[in-house]
């Protein structure tokens, strides 16, 4: 199903039906029998989508096409993620034909952080990749968001006017960074549409579970932690991944409460955790 026809039956402020998604990646051993089996579990959650990471420069590409294989054996809906820094548009176009062969129909199109080696071949920019994927294939497109505007934007006017662009390119659907302040969310959702952007926002949720995976994801984005959230963790170490669970439990009900078209969560491969959160929301 494309995301198009998954949102629009998500909300309309009179009936809640939130749609929820998981992001897992693919294991770096390259061995992923215990992935297949977390997503088995969340399956029971009926998802609308299982989205699919992509690694730098396409590191992970055939293994993500084996991967892909079985969740459609599942009979799950995918959306993989594809990255244009690093690579070519050869690349790229012949992985969007090995996609569509699969009779996939969603696509998250991004840039991918530019790291040290990572040269920029034929995309500059996200935008850039979604007028490409928009022209070459009939795959329903989801751009990146930043509730808090992207770690590069110098304002959040600017991140706003390019996320425009990639509208503007094709684009049916807005994945959020992960974000722990719902207020920075509410207000990032009204500055896009009054930037005249009326598709649908998901917001992308990150359990805590460990500080170290704490530490390592804000130091890739820009991410506001509540000052009780943070005092919390910081004086319960042991209990790290029980107040990350709670915490992760009022804000989804939080989001819900306030209409949201779904939960995007970030698994990390991880289904128990999820599985407690979802357990304990109100839909
Ligand atoms: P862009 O939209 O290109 O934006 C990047 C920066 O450039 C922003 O500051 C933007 O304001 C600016 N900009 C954009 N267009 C223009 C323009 N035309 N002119 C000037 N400035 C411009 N990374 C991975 O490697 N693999 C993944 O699977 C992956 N999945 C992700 C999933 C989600 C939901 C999110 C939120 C991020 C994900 N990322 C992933 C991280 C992402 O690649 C980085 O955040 C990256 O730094 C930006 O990607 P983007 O698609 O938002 O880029």
């Amino acid at each position: 199903m494309e995301l198009k026809e998954i949102y629009q039956t998500a909300n309309n402020y009179l009936t809640k039906n939130p749609k929820i998604s998981f992001e897992v990646f693919p294991p770096k051993d390259g061995n992923f029998s215990n992935l297949f089996e977390q997503v088995r579990y969340l399956k029971k959650y009926n998802p609308a989508l299982i989205s699919l990471t992509y690694g730098a420069g396409g590191s992970t590409r055939d293994l993500s096409l084996e991967i892909l294989r079985s969740f459609l054996d599942l009979e799950l809906n995918v959306m993989p993620h594809l990255t244009c820094v690093g690579t070519t548009k050869e690349l790229i176009e012949h992985y969007l034909i090995q996609i569509e062969n699969l009779g996939i129909e969603n696509i998250l199109a991004l840039r991918g952080d530019i790291l040290e080696g990572n040269k920029i071949f034929d995309f500059r920019h996200a935008n850039e990749l979604v007028e490409f994927i928009y022209q070459k294939t009939t795959l329903s497109i989801g751009v990146a968001g930043y509730p808090e505007g992207h770690i590069e934007s110098p304002t959040m006017e600017q991140d706003i006017e390019n996320l425009k662009r990639k509208v503007d390119a094709g684009a049916s659907a807005i994945f959020t960074q992960l974000f722990f302040n719902n207020d920075k969310f509410y207000k990032y959702v009204e500055t896009v549409r009054n930037a005249g952007i009326n598709l649908p926002i998901i917001p992308g949720i990150m359990p805590v579970r460990n500080v170290k995976q704490l530490e390592k994801m804000t130091s890739l984005a820009r991410v506001d932690i509540p000052k009780n959230f943070s005092e919390s963790l910081e004086k319960f170490p042991n209990d790290v991944k029980k107040i990350g669970t709670e915490f992760a439990i009022h804000q989804c009900q939080d989001l819900i409460d306030n209409n949201v078209y779904g939960l995007h969560f970030f698994t990390l491969n991880n289904a128990e955790q999820i599985s407690d959160i979802l357990d304990n929301i109100l839909f």
